[in-house]
Formats: structure tokens, sequence, C-alpha cells
């Protein structure tokens, strides 16, 4: 599929949702992420969402004791990721944006179904679409499930949130002389001491192409500054 430069697909965390103690939805969180993704629509781009649920619960926890299935914790954590597209939703439409949720998983009541095709058109007329329900398989996270979606939308990127500017060449909480990397490979990418993503995740951006940018969610202005190419924006880029 032909990559639109103006459309970008942004994957959090369902720990970016929480406040200090990592579970559950902090409105106020949701309101800044709400204010950022306006500010870039506003300046023309077509924003796609997808959120993790680790706030929540995730398959691979829930199933640590042996009591919960890891394919039935892993549809836990699948629901999960719809309470935060529900949440997400209503805070850009109090914000005024237009924003649908589509999910993998059929909850007609609650979400659209995710069907590519209008999930464009929702994008095309400036409505931000959230990717609920990762993949709709076990077994995949909502990385691997941003970069599916990224790629069948035809976004010109996916953008990993986190809380640091990209990646490094060493720890820099450990290290003052850390440098950020401006731009690396898939391969090195892959490395257990880099992993800005999952495996699989990464071989599926690979195999499309599909650069992955690593930047700071929580510095206002930032995502903007990003896109725009401004010279003073700090990030990461994996191509
Ligand atoms: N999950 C899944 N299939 C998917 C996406 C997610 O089974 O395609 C489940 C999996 O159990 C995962 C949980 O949903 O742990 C929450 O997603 P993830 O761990 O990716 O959330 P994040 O770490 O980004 O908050």
């Amino acid at each position: 599929m032909k990559r639109d430069p103006k459309r970008i697909l942004i994957k959090f965390s369902g720990e970016a949702l929480a406040g200090d103690d990592g579970f559950g939805i902090n409105t106020k969180i949701l309101k800044f992420l709400a204010d950022e993704i306006k500010s870039v629509i506003k300046e023309g781009f077509e924003v796609a969402i997808v959120i993790g649920g680790g706030n929540f619960i995730r398959g691979v926890s829930a199933a640590k004791d042996g009591i919960i299935k890891r394919t039935s914790g892993d549809y836990m954590g699948m629901l999960a990721t719809v309470i935060n597209a529900v949440a997400m939703q209503e805070a850009l439409e109090n914000d005024g944006v237009g924003v649908r949720v589509q999910s993998a998983i059929k909850m007609e009541e609650i979400a659209e179904n995710f069907i590519v095709r209008r999930a464009i058109r929702h994008l095309e007329k400036g409505r931000v679409v959230i990717f609920a329900a990762g993949t709709g398989n076990p077994f995949f996270t909502t990385d691997t499930a941003g970069v599916l979606r990224a790629s069948e939308i035809g976004a010109s990127a996916i953008i990993k949130a986190t809380k640091v500017d990209g990646i490094y060449d060493k720890d820099p909480a450990k290290y003052e002389d850390a440098k950020l990397l401006k731009e690396i490979s898939y391969e090195d990418a892959l490395k257990d001491n880099i992993k800005v993503m999952d495996d699989t995740a990464i071989a599926l951006a690979r195999e499309n192409k599909l650069p992955i940018i690593v930047c700071n969610m929580f510095k206002k202005g930032n995502l903007l500054k990003i896109l725009k190419n401004d010279p003073d924006a700090k990030y990461s880029i994996v191509k």
C-alpha cells in the first residue's frame, strides 16, 4: 500500500495512561495526550492510535500460576485495550476531535468492527481512529498490532510513545555521556540491550519497511516538532 506522508500511527503502552502506581487510567494524563494529538490533527496530520492494556492486565502475568490459561489471559489483555480505547475516545471527543474506535474483536455496542477501508475513510475525514483489541489473536502484543495496523492503513511511520527521548548508546540513567542515537537499523533494534519493541513487531516493521520513531510523548509540543522536522526535536528512528 502507498504510504501517506501525513498519516501516522501512535502506539501507547497501557501504562502510559496510568498514574504513578502504573494501574488504571489517569484522566489528567488522558487529557494531556488528547491535547497533543489535537495539535497534530490541527496541522493536517492523520492520526491512528493503538493502546496497550498493561495498566490492567497482561496475558503472561495473568497465566503465571497456571490457574488462568495463557490464551484466556491474552483475551483479558485484549479486553483491557478496549477499556483504554474507549477512555481515549472520550478524551479526544471532550477536546472536540472526531474519533472512532475500531475493535479487532466484535463488540458492536461499544466499537465499530475493524474494517481497513472504513478506517482510512475516517482518517481522510480528519477523525482519529483508535484500533482496539490488538490483533484479535492471543500470543501477540499491541506493539505488533500497531505495526500491523500502521502497515494496513499506509501510515508513513509508527510512533512508539515513551517517557524517554529515544534510544541511547548506553543507559542514560547510569552514564552521563550516553548519546541519543538519531538512527539505527532494524537489526540493531532487535538486539537485547535495545529492544524498542518485541521481536515480532520489529520484524514485521522491517518486512514492511515501516520506520519506527521512538520519542518522548510526555514533553509538551514534542510530537508536533518531530512531525514538522523541527531541528530541535529529539527522537530516534529505526529504519
Ligand atoms: N494481547 C493479545 N493479542 C494482541 C494484543 C494484545 O493477546 O494482539 C494481549 C496480551 O496478553 C498483552 C495484553 O493484551 O499482554 C496487553 O497488551 P500489551 O502487553 O501489548 O500492552 P502494553 O504493554 O502496551 O500496555
